[in-house]
């Protein structure tokens, strides 16, 4: 086991709870079940039992209705990043690859599912959503093993709301025509879809829900380090006979992403991932009849006011940030701390930061899975080592580390500056950058200060702060009192260089259709 730091445990470290306990006259409890921050509840390990879905040691290609053989020949492995060890392979798909999978979209538009009436899209749409919906904990734990997120998270966040996408989408399907009363939505015809790693089976799902539910055909290309859910969930769409063609998935990196932006009978695309690829992506439909939307990345501002709940702050916070490795677009990376609180938020996240538990992602009991590769985990470090060379302080949860494996311990800085790279660049990884300010005028001019305008929070008490500032704050998604939170009739989407488009809502929908 790789050990870091061991920290001082000052005596007057003990929780809260636990001295309340006795102040209120419940029994006070036995001297070894105290504990100190810096100590940790031993739990026994709780591993998750295995998927009843099978991990095969080979995927391949999902074109038209069937598993087939990449044109090239070639595979690539898909690593388990909590041990190292390659879990399978995976088809590698080329531009020739693309070229059949558009060709089937192409023809399934055509012939059957662009004719199709909503309410029997819908029919489908629900069957998906039920069939998810059975199969959540098996494909949390391919999801989990695959991509390295706690069990905790994919099988209580990510597939539940996998499976709430389509419900919400089946629903719209024959209703189309009173979301947008007076007008013609249409279909687009054939849209090539790309999503990165952080959320395989979500992002799959708020591509291909709605444009499944507006009468697309879609072309699916997942991230490289996670395809493998993915392919199960084709699967799912060949046990609810989806038409052959209707959902396609073709494997590979980012050239194979490129054929799918340049074939030319693709109408839209949507993707989700970095900015600099998204920059690229617009660049080169750029003059094309293709729509686009974008969402891109984020480096968010969690604001947390003088009069704010702090223990609730507290656990926004982590939520914001720790929970998922810090590998989520939305992250509250920036923290901007009212002076007067800087010391107990400081002190109380401290504190909280050593009761987390890295290790295992499919241990029940693990709040920190692996990092997703060993390529973000160096990403992180070198942000880590910037952030120390240019002045700020770091600070590290003392934690063991499985000595196999991608881990990050949860950190943090103080002592940030604006123009400090961990203040400006997104890390997307357990390391947050604390800052403060003095007024809500000053946080809000911060908090806007950056390139990125994907989400924000807002800690106060006073209901009409958080209108001022919600309103004031260049981010298209702003929480208040809480963070992360999702749902899918709420539209999804970044202000500036974290994109345009909405997913999500009727907003969502309208990324499908042509209305006339
Ligand atoms: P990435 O941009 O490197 O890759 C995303 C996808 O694009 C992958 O499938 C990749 O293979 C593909 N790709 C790479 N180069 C391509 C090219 N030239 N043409 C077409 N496709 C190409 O991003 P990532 O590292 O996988 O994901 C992390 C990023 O995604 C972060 O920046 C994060 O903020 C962003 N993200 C944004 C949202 C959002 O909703 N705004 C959600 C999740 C993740």
């Amino acid at each position: 086991m790789k050990k870091n730091k061991p920290r001082k445990i000052v005596s007057h470290d003990v929780i809260p709870s636990v001295m309340s306990a006795s102040s209120h006259g419940a029994p006070v409890p036995p001297a070894e079940r105290i504990l100190r921050f810096g100590d940790r509840w031993k739990y026994a390990p709780a591993p998750e039992a295995p998927s009843d879905l099978k991990l095969r040691s080979r995927y391949e290609l999902f074109i038209g209705g069937k598993f087939v053989k990449p044109s090239s020949g070639k595979y690539f492995p898909s690593i388990n990043p909590a041990n190292e060890q390659q879990l399978a392979e995976i088809a590698l798909g080329n531009a020739a690859d693309v070229e059949r999978a558009v060709k089937a979209a192409r023809h399934a538009y055509d012939h059957v599912w662009g004719k199709m009436s909503g309410r029997e899209r819908g029919k489908y749409l629900f069957r998906i959503a039920r069939l998810i919906q059975e199969k959540i904990r098996d494909l949390a734990v391919l999801e989990s093993l695959d991509g390295g997120k706690t069990i905790r998270e994919s099988r209580n966040i990510d597939l539940p709301l996998a499976a709430a996408h389509f419900f919400y989408h089946a629903g719209w399907a024959d209703k189309l025509d009173y979301a947008f009363a007076g007008r013609r939505p249409r279909p687009l015809g054939v849209v090539g879809q790309i999503i990165p790693w952080n959320f395989p089976m979500l992002m799959a799902a708020w591509k291909l829900a709605p444009a499944l539910a507006c009468g697309n055909t879609c072309v699916l290309k997942p991230a490289e380090t996670t395809s493998i859910t993915a392919l199960h969930l084709a699967e799912i769409f060949a046990e609810a006979d989806l038409p052959e063609g209707v959902v396609n998935i073709v494997t590979g990196a980012g050239d194979t992403g490129a054929a799918l932006v340049n074939h030319p009978d693709i109408d839209k695309i949507a993707f989700t991932g970095s900015t600099d690829v998204g920059k690229r992506i617009a660049k080169s439909l750029a003059g094309t009849r293709k729509k686009l939307t974008l969402e891109l990345g984020g480096k968010a501002a969690n604001i947390v006011c003088e009069d704010a709940p702090i223990d609730q702050a507290i656990e926004g916070i982590i939520q914001g940030i720790y929970f998922n490795q810090g590998h989520v677009c939305c992250a509250g990376s920036r923290l901007f701390v009212q002076e007067g609180i800087v010391e107990p938020v400081i002190r109380r996240l401290r504190n909280r930061l050593r009761s987390l538990r890295v290790g295992d992602p499919l241990d029940k009991n693990t709040d920190i899975g692996a990092i997703n590769s060993r390529e973000q985990l160096e990403r992180i470090r070198s942000l880590v080592e910037s952030g120390r060379e240019e002045g700020a302080e770091y600070h590290e949860a003392p934690c063991e580390l499985p000595a196999k494996g991608y881990y990050h311990a949860p950190a943090f800085f103080t002592g940030v500056a604006d123009s400090h790279r961990i203040a400006q660049e997104e890390i997307f990884g357990p390391v947050l950058s604390v800052m403060t300010f003095r007024t809500p005028e000053e946080a809000l001019e911060r908090a806007n200060n950056t390139p990125y305008g994907l989400s924000a929070g807002v800690w106060t008490d006073k209901g009409s702060k958080v209108f001022k500032l919600a309103t004031q704050l260049r981010a298209g998604v702003v929480w208040a009192e809480t963070y992360n939170k999702f749902d899918p009739a709420s539209p999804f989407g970044g202000y500036k260089e974290s994109g345009f488009g909405r997913e999500g809502g009727k907003q969502g929908l309208a990324a499908y259709l042509q209305i006339d």
